[in-house]
């Protein structure tokens, strides 16, 4: 089959002939390809960012964000039938450790990551395992989810979170409305009543904002006369919570800003350093949560809003063997939406 392959850091990928994956242990899954999602993660992977946090042998086949049908399965899995479209968690997970217990797929004590410590989807065929397999719902094609699997799951992971402590009334702040954010806005809306104000330096990011249904959006800028709006659209009391999709660029300095007494400040994106004096934190007990990606039970239910059409993505298809391109654009920032190859 068909492979893109990371051949050396600071190299570009490889297209290159691989044997098909197959099954070794029986709960291993074959999926054939539909799609898998380009991230701006696989830039850092070829600029070696991840090179000794993965410890991956090269060559490997990247792509994290994955989509497709159902090809082989082994003799202990069950309920998935040859030919069904399915979106896979992007962990293989052990099912077995406290993590996976718990739920918490991301954490799992033995697991796999293909795409970046692994063999991934820039290929015709993945192997993952029965645990990460979500089942499409028959509205839903591959390619229409593909890119879903990470960037959507790490934003309704960070969303979902945030929603289950805001209450009617209460206002929620996103930073960033660029691929995570344009999710997040539409989770958000699909699952809390709190009122969301959406703020980004790009007005076209913020139109997109205001269509997916944000209540306010306030372009940022230097002058810091955004933190101003926020809190005269909040009674001069701060947002209950802040989701900082960007957390570079001075971002959290302004963001801490805006948040009320006791206010839940949601850190997705990452570059920066806190910085706030430890006094303000106790006498304001504020609290600061991170979020890393997200659990299946977090990418089953945005298959669900995929499914009811609470949840879009606008995505700009390339063929597999055309990933160069897809690459090039994506590091010049001239993909609309997400990229997604498809083989
Ligand atoms: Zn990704
Ligand atoms: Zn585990």
């Amino acid at each position: 089959m068909k492979v893109v392959r990371v051949v050396g850091y600071h190299q570009d990928l490889k297209l290159e002939e691989a044997p098909e994956p197959t099954i070794t242990s029986p709960l291993d899954v074959i999926v054939k390809i539909g799609a898998a999602g380009v991230c701006r993660t696989d830039l850092h992977i070829l600029e070696g960012q991840w090179a000794e946090k993965s410890n991956v042998n090269l060559p490997y086949t990247i792509g994290h964000e994955n989509a497709g049908w159902i090809h082989a399965v082994g003799d202990a899995v069950s309920g998935l039938t040859v030919g069904d479209k399915v979106i896979l968690h992007p962990l293989v997970t052990c099912g077995l450790c406290r993590a996976c217990r718990f739920g918490d797929d991301v954490h799992c004590e033995d697991s796999l990551f293909p795409g970046i410590n692994t063999d991934g989807g820039y290929a015709e065929y993945i192997k993952t395992g029965a645990r990460s397999v979500i089942k499409l719902d028959p509205s839903l094609e591959p390619a229409d989810v593909a890119a879903l699997a990470d960037a959507g799951l790490t934003a309704y992971h960070a969303v979902a979170k945030a929603a289950r402590v805001l209450r009617p009334g209460n206002v929620v702040v996103m930073i960033g409305a660029g691929g995570l954010g344009h999710i997040g806005v539409q989770v958000m809306k699909a699952i809390s009543p709190a009122t969301l104000i959406v703020i980004d330096r790009n007005p076209a990011a913020l139109k997109l904002a205001k269509e997916l249904g944000a209540d306010h959006v306030i372009q940022s800028g230097d002058d810091g006369a955004f933190i101003k709006e926020v809190q005269s659209l909040t009674g001069d009391r701060g947002a209950e919570a802040v989701i900082d999709f960007v957390a570079e660029g001075g971002s959290t300095s302004t963001g801490i800003r805006m948040l009320r007494q006791a206010g839940n400040y949601y850190v997705v994106g990452y570059g920066e350093n806190l910085n706030i004096p430890t006094i303000d934190i106790i006498s304001s007990e504020i609290n600061f949560i991170g979020n890393l990606v997200g659990s299946y039970n977090d990418l089953a239910e945005l298959m669900v809003l995929a499914a009811q059409g609470k949840v879009k993505l606008h995505t700009t298809v390339y063929k597999l063997e055309d990933f160069q391109t897809a690459i090039d654009d994506l590091s010049a920032g001239k993909v609309r939406g997400r990229a997604i190859l498809v083989p």
